[in-house]
């Protein structure tokens, strides 16, 4: 990553900060291997003789302790992703490494344990994060015990348990059930499940689909506190802009691919006042391609083929304009 990356990353969470630091690559520096990394990756269902391409090469650069949203539309291939970087599911083709394991390679054990120590997973449906019949603080437990518990027996793993708890705002729920919490308590509990683990990459698919505004921004509150506090690499699925103003980094998917990308940082304004400024990005994949938005195609007539025009510093893209006759 260059120095100028390094200057969109240079705002208040410390986590990503330091990540994005120790992940630059100056001279003589030894460069963090990236946390996840994708490669042209696609997924194909086949259902009833019929292919859907879900994901149509996604490419995909995540840095150690990022913080990232993923949005796009309905059907866009949002869970996709998110599954196949969970383990659960597998890609047709390409490359998706995750903290250096090679998740296409990975042979049944592997996957298990990559499922049990490395990642964290949370649903949108609250009641799919949590065992009912137990309490938040059993639920966290249950993970800790799977996981080899923590250090120090049974004081050190209530101390992690509470502190877990405490962290994402939910310590006041420790004795209760699911059934006895709002859906935003029980998101956030499930959160504190997923982290229970101290896994690399916590991913959350719509963890906030089924909650109000408030418990919304509480939850996703939670999630950033989560990301700054432990440094976990973060990548959490929506339908709903609004998130894309809680984080730094926010990646577009449509029909499979990466479109583009809102990037936000911190500016001083002339009065010397903190300003946060987004911008969009194209994203370019390694063979060139990219999407032009679908309100300029129409508006503009990028349809078929276009015209490509260096000029100083940048490349213009022009409708083909009329005249020119189908080549036979
Ligand atoms: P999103 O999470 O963005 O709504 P998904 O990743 O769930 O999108 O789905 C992407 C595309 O893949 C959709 O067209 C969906 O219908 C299709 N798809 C998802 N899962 C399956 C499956 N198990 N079998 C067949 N098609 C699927
Ligand atoms: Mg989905």
């Amino acid at each position: 990553m260059s120095a100028s990356d390094a200057d969109l990353f240079d705002t208040a969470l410390t986590g990503d900060r330091m990540a994005s630091e120790t992940a630059a690559s100056g001279p003589g520096q030894q460069e963090r291997p990236p946390a996840i990394q994708c490669r042209d990756l696609v997924r194909i269902y086949t259902a009833e003789g019929i292919e859907v391409q879900a994901l149509q090469g996604v490419d995909l650069l995540v840095n150690p302790g990022e913080l990232v949203a993923v949005i796009g539309v309905s059907g866009s291939g949002k869970s996709t992703l998110l599954t196949i970087l969970s383990g659960l599911d597998r890609a047709t083709a390409g490359t998706a490494v995750v903290g250096g394991h090679d998740l296409l390679r990975m042979d049944r054990a592997e996957r298990v344990r990559y499922q049990r120590d490395v990642v964290g997973f949370v649903w949108q449906q609250a009641s799919r994060n949590l065992l009912p019949y137990l309490t938040a603080a059993e639920n966290v437990a249950m993970v800790l015990s799977l996981s080899g518990g923590s250090r120090g027996g049974g004081r050190g793993r209530r101390s992690r348990i509470s502190s877990l708890l405490d962290l994402l705002g939910v310590a006041y729920c420790a004795d209760r059930r699911p059934p006895e919490m709002s859906g935003g308590e029980q998101q956030r509990v499930a959160i504190a499940v997923a982290l229970a683990n101290s896994p690399d990459l916590l991913l959350a698919d719509e963890p906030t689909g089924e909650l109000d505004e408030t418990s919304t921004a509480q939850v996703l509150e939670a999630i950033r506190r989560a990301n700054e506090e432990l440094g976990v690499t973060t990548l959490i699925v929506t339908h709903d802009p609004s998130v894309a103003a809680h984080v730094r980094r926010t990646i577009h998917i449509r029909d499979g691919r990466i479109a583009t990308e809102t990037m936000r940082r911190t500016e001083i304004d002339e009065q010397g006042r903190e300003q946060r400024v987004a911008e969009e990005f194209a994203v370019v994949d390694r063979l060139g391609r990219m999407q032009i938005p679908q309100d300029s195609a129409m508006r503009l007539n990028l349809v078929d083929r276009v015209r490509l025009a260096e000029e100083p510093g940048q490349l213009a893209i022009r409708p083909q304009g009329a005249g020119w006759e189908e080549s036979s």
